[in-house]
């Protein structure tokens, strides 16, 4: 079979990096979460004061892009690769709550998604990956062989992120949840480059209603597809 590229877009928190990483185990590729690299961006904001009562400095984030490097290492305990901020490790720092509430905005800007969109493009230069997102069939790989768009509604993306959040020891809201779902949801569609979109080639999928076992199936089947061709 030959090496394909794998693009998976879609809502927040609607289990895109879930689906995709157990595909990239099954199958050996590489598997990278674009998200996460939007929020060490957003950590490294937070740590270094670039944001006041939700106001972004963005001159000054501007001219620190050049000291952020974000890496990834594979992590064999849970078979996965896990985020590395200048070095450090920061996967559970990045997950919180609080970063989720400031990421979008970071996200929006051109010269944080330039950056991010050079970087991810070089990882995917030998194919054999499968990268999620929200740009990534649109703008990182518009040639992908492989273009899924992934969603479900609002309040089951909610009640999955308060499960993880809470698993993890995170006090939190079920409201706050929905209402930073669904503020992200907005401001990731309606930001001016490189909206939320689905790709006009991409195989929908609406999981609100599907087992994690079941996704998997779905994927694999359309990577066979894909791959085979
Ligand atoms: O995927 P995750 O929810 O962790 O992504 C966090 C945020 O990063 C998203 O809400 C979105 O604002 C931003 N993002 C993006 N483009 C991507 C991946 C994530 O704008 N390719």
């Amino acid at each position: 079979m030959k090496k394909i590229t794998i693009a998976i877009d879609g809502y927040s928190s609607c289990g895109k990096s879930t689906m995709a990483k157990d595909l990239a185990r099954e199958i050996g590729y590489v598997y990278v979460d674009s998200g996460a690299m939007y929020r060490a961006v957003t950590l490294y904001a937070l740590s270094n004061s670039l944001i006041h009562d939700g106001k972004i400095d963005e001159a000054r984030l501007r001219d620190e892009m050049k000291n952020i490097h974000i890496t990834f290492r594979f992590n064999p305990e849970h078979g996965r690769p896990d985020t590395y901020l200048n070095n450090e490790y920061v996967e559970d720092r990045i997950r919180t709550l609080e970063i989720s509430e400031h990421v979008s905005p970071i996200a929006a800007l051109g010269f944080v998604r330039e950056e991010m969109v050079r970087q991810q493009q070089q990882m995917g230069q030998e194919g054999g990956i499968i990268m999620d997102g929200r740009d990534i069939g649109t703008t990182v790989f518009p040639e992908a062989e492989l273009k899924i768009f992934v969603t479900a509604s609002s309040e089951i993306r909610a009640q999955r992120r308060y499960a993880e959040l809470s698993a993890k020891g995170e006090v939190c809201d079920m409201a706050d949840i929905l209402h930073n779902v669904e503020e992200r949801d907005y401001i990731d569609t309606h930001r001016e480059i490189s909206p939320l979109r689905q790709a006009a080639d991409a195989l929908v999928l609406d999981n609100s209603h599907m087992t994690i076992a079941e996704q998997k199936q779905w994927l694999l089947q359309a990577y066979k597809h894909a791959a085979e061709d």
